[in-house]
């Protein structure tokens, strides 16, 4: 069938709008209507092609729509259901069946790969040149896409699907890396560093978390002042005084919990350094492979802290979802307050409004 997608043609270039065709779907496969899709700072960083998903290439990963057509042996959905697309995992390694899929071994290959297990692409071009596919096993950067089932997230249909993408990715990500990794107790303290689209999702976990000191720390005054709303007990420019002093003269020696948004390896030390004795941090901020981050492993040696890596906030998206659009319909997870709506052949403008800042998550409707 002819649909419509933006298309990552080049390194670094806008996406391009264009009619592709788009192949049956396969076993294990569920074609989609897309009705919404979040922009995520990864479909960017993939666009540069710091990680090299093959061009041309579909790329999207916080899609929600109504299911379409299945493949053969689909069990979890069926033709109708509204669904939330999150990303792909193998389902049979040791990390996913322990209950770990973000840590699938897979993970590179059915996320980034660009095709499927067998090498071949769902999309093709009108001159026949394959197109790469499920990106995060699901390209939702098309009006209609053959998803990796592992993908799927079958939700109410009473859930605003034009609002539900992002909390396959982005949202889920500083949400699950709190209330998954870091758990902090009711009571309990906590700095995020960096505060976009991860980091307020992180915060708003953190108030649900009843963390009754929760520092959010950025060097743009903007975003500051907004986290405060969202429940920010106390905010930090660190561009205009020490984080890591600011932080343990609030808490009085240090803080309990700590998540690094930003990628940035010193912003990465400034969280450890700021950590208070049996402190944990996370770091779900991407940087470059290579990347290495100055600590003083001399001195935390004594302090018993835990530093975590967390992808996809250790979630399972078919478990961990459902619970965040509970939260949001409780009224205690107010994700909706970040979202923007731009019409889908806007698609460049929201990429343009997320990197610039002024949008923390942009989310395409077709
Ligand atoms: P964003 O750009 O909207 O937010 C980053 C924030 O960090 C901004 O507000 C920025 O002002 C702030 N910042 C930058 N430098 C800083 C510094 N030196 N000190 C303090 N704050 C600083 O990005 P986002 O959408 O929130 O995503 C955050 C990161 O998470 C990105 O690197 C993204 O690729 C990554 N990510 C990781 C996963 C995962 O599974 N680990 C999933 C999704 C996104």
């Amino acid at each position: 069938m002819k649909v419509t997608a933006a298309v990552a043609l080049a390194k670094g270039e806008p996406l391009v709008i264009q009619e592709l065709i788009l192949d049956a779907p396969r076993a294990t496969e569920v074609q989609v209507r897309m009705v919404a899709s979040g922009v995520c700072h990864t479909d960017a960083i993939v666009r540069d092609q710091l990680y090299p998903t093959p061009l041309p290439a579909v790329l999207g990963h916080e899609g929600a729509g109504i299911v379409e057509a299945i493949g053969e042996g689909v069990t979890s959905v069926e033709v109708g259901d509204h669904v939330l697309l999150s990303f792909s995992s193998c389902g049979v390694c040791s990390s996913c069946v322990s209950g770990h899929p973000s840590y699938c071994i897979h993970l590179y290959d059915l996320d980034f790969g660009g095709a499927r297990p067998d090498g071949s692409t769902a999309f093709t071009a009108d001159d026949g040149t394959p197109v790469s596919s499920h990106f995060f096993g699901q390209s939702s950067f098309a009006s209609v896409s053959n998803v990796a089932e592992r993908s799927v997230v079958k939700i109410s249909k009473d859930a605003p699907l034009e609002l539900m993408g992002p909390l396959g990715c982005g949202i889920q990500t500083g949400a699950g890396a709190v209330l998954n990794v870091l758990r902090p107790e009711a009571g309990s303290s906590i700095a995020i560093f960096g505060s976009g689209a991860v980091g307020m999702s992180g915060l708003l976990a953190a108030v649900v978390a009843n963390a009754t000191t929760i520092i959010a720390v950025d060097i743009v005054d903007s975003r500051l002042e907004f986290a405060k709303t969202l429940g920010a007990t106390h905010t930090i420019n660190s561009k205009d005084e020490d984080a890591v002093a600011r932080i343990r003269e609030i808490t009085g020696g240090g803080v309990n919990y700590a998540l690094d948004t930003t990628g940035n390896k010193f912003v990465f030390a400034q969280m450890t350094k700021s950590l208070g004795v049996l402190g944990h941090g996370a770091l779900v901020g991407a940087a470059a492979p290579g990347t290495e981050a100055p600590i003083d492993i001399g001195s935390l040696l004594l302090t018993g802290l835990k530093i975590s890596m967390v992808i996809e906030g250790d979630s399972v998206p078919q478990t961990f979802i459902p619970q965040l659009i509970s939260l949001y319909e409780a009224g205690v997870f107010p994700f909706d307050k970040l979202v923007k709506k731009y019409d889908f052949a806007d698609i460049n403008e929201a990429f343009a409004d997320s990197e610039s800042g002024v949008t923390l998550k942009p989310v395409v409707i077709f």
